[in-house]
């Protein structure tokens, strides 16, 4: 599968993701072309401020595995993960990383910080961003001004990550 392919499915859990009410990220953890993690967020059902979609899709990649070493593992994500998942990436021997979006709040990869490609740890990790960028984008956005309308207080409450105004 191209990354194009996986990416699309990144998208559909974030999709998932916005309509539980979630902001819509998606990610999943590929090994030799199969996928063996998948996660979205779930920070509000969960109401936990750690329930990324990428630490959700690495965990479930570490059961499948039988490890937490995920060495030879991809991670597709819909937007550039914040520090924390870029950590778990690390921690995780991931060797390659996927995403669409820019995160102009928190994003750890390229925006502020490029914790992948210069880790203290001399960790070879590919970074490859943009791939279905556009249409990640768009997907926080519209599900950011639905919330707008629905709810100012909540809007500016769940803007953890992503803040579409920021989002090219
Ligand atoms: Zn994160």
């Amino acid at each position: 599968m191209t990354d194009l392919e996986l990416q699309g499915m990144a998208l559909e859990l974030a999709r998932e993701a916005g309509e539980a009410g979630e902001v819509p990220i998606g990610a999943l953890v590929i090994r030799a072309g199969a996928v063996i993690g998948r996660g979205r967020n779930r920070m509000e059902e969960l109401q936990d401020a750690t329930a990324h979609a990428e630490m959700f899709a690495l965990r479930q990649a570490a059961n499948h595995l039988g490890t937490w070493r995920l060495d030879g593992c991809q991670l597709f994500a819909t937007l550039e993960p914040c520090p924390m998942c870029a950590g778990a990436i690390l921690n995780s021997r991931i060797g390659r990383v996927v995403y669409g979006a820019p995160d102009h709040r928190l994003g750890a990869c390229r925006t502020h910080w490029a914790l992948l490609e210069r880790n203290p740890v001399g960790r070879e990790v590919e970074v490859v961003e943009g791939v279905l960028g556009e249409e990640s984008a768009k997907l926080l956005r519209s599900f950011f001004r639905e919330l707008r309308i629905g709810d100012r207080a909540s809007a500016s409450d769940r803007r953890p990550m992503g803040d579409p105004d920021e989002i090219a």
